[in-house]
């Protein structure tokens, strides 16, 4: 078997627990690098590295009073060295199999939900890209969701400062095929790539306020550390 990231054959010892896994196109040596944490404290609700435990840190506060729709918030791996390799191969050179990497790493219940809905790109990042990052993730997994958000950003995340995204205007809005519904009693969850601020996720949920959802939580791929 070939490592579906590295590439090399998989030449590691039978173990009688792995007889009893699926096929797992990943070496360990790939799984391991991909899903290094981070030692140290964490906010216990975005998972960021703080200097001493806390139950939610202060950006998960200042996110909170003004956006409080998120119950939730998971994450699959640290924005370690490698997964930071992978997702600047995997959103900017266009190696889309990528997703199939991320879906491996990916062990979550998404059937706890009613609908699952992938943070959109713009029309301009799409074309350029052809797909979008999250969705792909979600199809590798086989993860069935429902497109609800349309975006107007036109600037990178990443070309923004933290204040400039703090106060930037809500570039979410809902389309056409989910304005009129009322989902009260459903349960959402909202997939992006990656955590940096956390504001992307926040706007996004409120966005979708309107439409009455009995919760909400978001799972990211993978959560910037920052201390
Ligand atoms: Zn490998
Ligand atoms: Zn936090």
């Amino acid at each position: 078997m070939i490592c579906l990231y590295c590439h090399h054959v998989i030449n590691e010892e039978q173990t009688l627990m792995s007889l009893f896994k699926k096929d797992e196109p990943l070496c360990s040596a790939c799984r391991s690098a991909l899903m290094f944490k981070y030692p140290g404290d964490r906010c216990g609700r975005c998972h960021q590295l703080v200097t001493k435990a806390v139950d939610v840190c202060r950006d998960c506060r200042a996110l909170d009073d003004l956006y409080p729709e998120i119950n939730k918030m998971y994450t699959v791996t640290d924005y370690n060295d490698e997964m930071k390799l992978l997702l600047h191969r995997y959103k900017f050179v266009g190696d889309y199999a990528l997703s199939e990497v991320i879906a491996l790493l990916t062990d979550f219940n998404f059937k706890q939900y009613d609908y699952v809905m992938p943070i959109p790109v713009s029309q301009a990042r799409l074309k350029e890209r052809t797909y979008n990052q999250t969705s792909a993730i979600l199809d590798a997994l086989g993860v069935k969701y429902t497109d609800m958000l349309g975006t107007k950003k036109k600037k990178r995340q990443s070309e923004l400062t933290r204040r400039e995204r703090l106060n930037s205007i809500n570039p979410f809005y809902l389309l056409e095929n989910v304005r009129d519904l009322n989902l009260s009693g459903k349960r959402l969850l909202i997939a992006d790539d990656i955590y940096t601020t956390g504001i992307t996720m926040h706007q996004a949920a409120n966005v979708t306020k309107v439409l009455n959802f009995q919760n909400i939580d978001v799972l990211t791929f993978s959560k910037a550390h920052h201390i």
